[in-house]
């Protein structure tokens, strides 16, 4: 059964929520309309996921629905933005209602975790491909940003680095358990929403670790005019991720491999106390320190700094 444009936005997307910031219009006009609080400034991010590109074609539209919301809820949490809106345009090679509901019931179920509304929107057929823009409210003179990194500052990392990147290998060659945790955080990252609201008191500088925590590193400590060196042993990996690495030989791999979507900040000295009251240890991993020396440098386990290679780039050797 084919349905309409209209009535299947109204179906499976026009679903009402509680919405922290409830839109003046949502779905089902030309435009949506919105009210930005007084004394807060909108927070704005846009990704698209492209089947093959991005995702492998077909991928399981329960795990598409997820991350198509949470690697924009990533970005926003980068900036230490509150999510309030989203919208969403998908363009599907055909109505297939039992992938639609699958897809929106995940989608829906994420931003309302994080009490964000969809306001709209756009449907369009073609081959698979998943455009979200995120809005997020900041204090009017508040953000994290790539350029605040000072020496002396210390280095963090959210949650555990590579694993994802392992689980595109585990995902490909179909082999893992479904409950693999490093398949798991490929499919299904989880934005790290709540720290950010924290960090953004905290944090000089952040980032999303999306193409690699060498590249996203490397972004912030170009932008803030700086160097880093970290450590190799204070890296947190999952024990699938350590097999890999010496199975594989190539201890490279968690620096070089995408899609973590955790955080990497960097905090000034004077709060690194204050930061280790508000967030629990087991969330976050000092890795290293800012330095005057520009580059990225990472200490191996044999003591030797070594520059190492950037993560994923589109258009790599075309552009
Ligand atoms: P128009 O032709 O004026 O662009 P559409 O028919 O594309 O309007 O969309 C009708 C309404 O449905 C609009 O409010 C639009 O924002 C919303 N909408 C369309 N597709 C989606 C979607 N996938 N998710 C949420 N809202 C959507
Ligand atoms: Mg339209």
């Amino acid at each position: 059964m084919s349905l309409s444009e209209f009535s299947l936005i109204n179906k499976f997307f026009n679903v009402t929520s509680s919405a922290a910031q409830p839109a003046l219009l949502g779905i089902g006009d030309d435009c949506a309309v919105v009210d930005v609080p007084k004394g807060y400034q909108l927070a704005i991010s846009t990704d698209t996921l492209v089947e093959g590109t991005h995702f492998l074609a077909s991928s399981d539209p329960q795990y598409l629905g997820h991350k198509a919301l949470a690697v924009n809820l990533s970005d926003l949490a980068a900036m230490g933005a509150t999510p309030a809106w989203v919208t969403l345009a998908l363009t599907i090679p055909n109505v297939d209602e039992r992938w639609l509901a699958s897809f929106s019931h995940a989608f829906l179920a994420l931003a309302n975790k994080y009490s964000m509304q969809l306001i709209g929107g756009d449907t369009t057929q073609g081959p698979l491909s998943i455009t979200v823009t995120v809005m997020g409210l900041l204090p009017a003179d508040k953000r994290l940003t790539r350029s605040g990194a000072q020496c002396g500052d210390g280095v963090y990392v959210t949650g555990k680095i590579g694993g994802a990147g392992l689980g595109l290998l585990l995902a490909k060659g179909n082999k893992a358990e479904q409950d693999n945790e490093d398949l798991l955080s490929y499919l299904r990252p989880e934005p790290q929403v709540e720290l950010a609201e924290v960090l953004l008191n905290i944090a000089s500088a952040c980032i999303d670790v999306s193409d690699g925590l060498a590249a996203d590193l490397s972004h912030i400590l170009k932008a803030s005019g700086v160097g880093a060196t970290i450590s190799h042993a204070a890296l947190p990996v999952t024990d699938g991720v350590r097999d890999y690495c010496q199975q594989s030989g190539d201890w490279q791999f968690p620096y070089s491999s995408g899609d973590d979507y955790q955080l990497c900040f960097t905090v000034p000295k004077t709060l690194e106390k204050k930061l280790g009251q508000l967030v629990a240890a087991a969330n976050i991993s000092r890795i290293g320190e800012i330095e005057e020396s520009l580059g990225l440098r990472v200490q191996a386990e044999n003591g030797e700094a070594v520059i190492i290679n950037k993560g994923f780039e589109h258009f790599k050797g075309v552009m």
